[in-house]
C-alpha cells in the first residue's frame, strides 16, 4: 500500500510547547516544507518548516542532535534526512516514504508539549518568525505539467463560452494535460498582462494587444518526490509514494489568447506568462486524516483497469476546503482584506492524485523530484463553487460585484488574488496550506 497510515503524528490531542503553533494553519500535525531567507538579503533559500508564526531552519537543525535522540525516533534514518533536507529538499525527496516518515517522528516529537528542556533549548534556536523572512517556491521546481481533472470546470466553461454543456469523450477516460514551464513559476509574482494576439468574434483579423480576458485557476500543486527511472511505468498500487504532498497553484489565464491559439495544439501563450505556487508543501503523510473514497459517478464510465485499484478505491480522494478571494487596487488603498468570491473542494476531482501519476508515466515518462503536476482547476458542482472567474462571470455576460461597488467580468489591473486551503475534520486537528498569493500589473505595450 503506498498511502501513507495515520501514526502518533496525527494524534488530536498533541499540542506544540510553541503556542503560535495550536490552532494555526500549522500545527505540529501539518510540518509543511518550504524555503526562507532573511527578508531583504540575496543569501540562497534554505529549507525550513512552517510551525504556528515562526519558520524551523532544517540546517540549523541538523547540527544538533538531542532531538533526534528520542524514543520511536529511528534515529539514523531521520539524522540522514534532516542532512539531506538541509542539503536540498530534493535529497530528501529521493529519499522515499520511510526517511519522510523518521524526518516526521522527530520533528513532531522535538514540538511537542512533552519535549524535555535540552530539545526545546535546541529548537528554539533554529526558529526565525515568519514575519521576518522572505519565502521562495518550497523547492526547486523542475519540471511542469498541467492537468485538467475537473468535470464541473470542463461543463461550466463549454457552456460559458457557448459551446454546450457536453465535455470532450476522452475526459473521462484519462487525466489530460499539457506540458507547462517551470520558468515562470513562482511565489507572490506580481505579473504584467500579458500582450498577445486574440480573435474577437465576428472578425476575420485578429488583434494584437494587452489581454483582454485574464483570468485565474484554483488548482492543487502535486509535488513529485521519488523519481521513475526513464521507460518504467508507475503502477496505481505505487502511485502515491512517488509523491511527496500538495501545495496551491493559481494557473493564470489568459481567455483571449488562449481561445485563439489553442485549437488544434494546447495551450501556450495564454498560460505560459506567469504561475503562482504557494510556498508551503503540505506532505501526504499530513493529508492522511483527511483521505475519502474514490467515487466515480455512474453516469460516467469507470476507470479502465491500469487506472483503478484498491487503494484508489479505498481512500484515492482527499478532502480539502478551498477559496478564492480577491483585492481589488481600491480595496487595498480602503485598507479592505481580501473578498472571498468562491468555495470549493478538491474531492470533486474527476480524477484523483495517483491516476494523474500512472496517466504521466505509463508511456516511459520520467518524473523528477521537484516536479510539479497542476491538478488543473477545481470546480465544484453548484456555480458558486467555480474555480476560475470565466465560470463565475459566465464569460463575462453576468460580471460579479465586489464589496466596494466595483464589477468583474474577468481580472482588472491591481487585483490580487489570494487562493486558500485548510483541511478539517471531525477527529483530527485542521490543517492549513497557507496562502498563495499573486497581483495583476498593467501590460508593458510592446
Ligand atoms: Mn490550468
Amino acid at each position: 500500500m503506498s498511502h501513507p497510515a495515520l501514526n502518533l503524528t496525527h494524534d488530536p490531542q498533541a499540542t506544540s510547547w510553541l503556542d503560535s503553533a495550536n490552532g494555526s494553519d500549522f500545527p505540529i500535525q501539518n510540518l509543511p516544507y518550504g524555503r526562507f531567507r532573511p527578508k531583504a538579503s540575496a543569501e540562497a533559500f534554505r529549507c525550513g518548516l512552517a510551525v504556528g508564526d515562526q519558520v524551523l531552519d532544517i540546517a540549523h537543525l541538523a547540527t544538533q542532535s538531542n532531538w533526534l535522540q528520542a524514543p520511536g525516533v529511528d534515529t539514523a534514518l531521520a539524522t540522514r534526512a534532516a542532512q539531506a533536507a538541509a542539503h536540498d529538499l530534493r535529497d530528501l525527496m529521493r529519499m522515499g516514504c520511510a526517511a519522510w516518515h523518521a524526518l516526521r517522528v522527530a520533528l513532531f516529537l522535538a514540538l511537542r508539549s512533552d519535549a524535555s528542556p535540552a530539545v526545546q533549548h535546541e529548537v528554539s534556536s533554529a526558529l526565525q518568525a515568519l514575519s521576518q523572512v522572505e519565502l521562495g517556491t518550497a523547492v526547486q521546481v523542475g519540471e511542469y505539467t498541467d492537468f485538467y481533472t475537473s468535470y464541473y470546470h470542463a461543463r461550466n466553461v463549454g457552456i460559458a463560452v457557448g459551446r454546450g454543456s457536453d465535455v470532450a469523450p476522452n475526459f473521462f477516460w484519462m487525466p489530460i494535460a499539457y506540458h507547462g514551464r517551470a520558468s515562470s513559476l513562482g511565489v507572490s509574482p506580481a505579473f504584467h498582462r500579458p500582450m498577445g494576439q486574440a480573435m474577437t468574434p465576428g472578425q476575420t483579423q485578429p488583434m494584437y494587444g494587452p489581454c483582454q480576458r485574464l483570468d485565474y485557476e484554483l488548482e492543487m500543486a502535486i509535488y513529485v518526490g521519488q523519481d521513475n527511472a526513464w521507460g518504467s511505468p508507475v503502477s496505481m498500487d505505487q502511485a502515491e509514494s512517488h509523491i511527496f504532498g500538495l501545495g496551491l497553484l493559481n494557473d493564470w489565464s489568459a481567455r483571449d489568447i488562449q481561445f485563439w491559439e489553442m485549437a488544434p495544439l494546447g495551450p501556450f501563450q495564454g498560460k505560459n506568462f506567469a504561475t503562482s505556487l504557494s510556498p508551503w508543501i503540505v506532505t501526504m503523510e499530513a493529508l492522511a486524516p483527511f483521505r475519502l473514497p474514490f467515487a466515480r459517478d455512474t453516469a460516467h464510465p469507470q476507470p479502465l483497469a491500469y487506472l483503478d485499484g484498491e487503494d484508489l478505491r479505498g481512500h484515492g480522494g482527499i478532502d480539502v476546503n478551498l477559496s478564492v478571494s480577491l483585492q481589488s487596487a481600491q480595496m487595498r488603498s480602503q485598507g479592505r482584506e481580501a473578498q472571498e468570491i468562491s468555495r470549493t473542494n478538491f474531492k470533486h476531482q474527476h480524477w484523483c492524485v495517483s491516476q494523474m501519476v500512472v496517466q504521466h508515466t505509463v508511456g516511459g515518462c520520467n518524473l523528477h523530484a521537484g516536479d510539479v503536476l497542476g491538478t488543473g482547476t477545481i470546480s465544484g458542482p453548484t456555480p458558486e463553487e467555480a474555480g476560475a472567474i470565466i465560470e463565475l462571470a459566465q464569460a463575462g455576460k453576468n460580471p460579479i460585484t465586489l464589496e466596494t461597488g466595483e464589477t468583474r467580468a474577468f481580472l482588472s489591473d491591481g487585483d490580487a488574488v489570494v487562493l486558500r486551503g485548510a483541511c478539517e475534520r471531525a477527529g483530527a486537528v485542521r490543517i492549513g496550506f497557507g496562502e498563495c498569493r499573486g497581483e495583476v500589473l498593467p501590460s508593458i505595450q510592446a
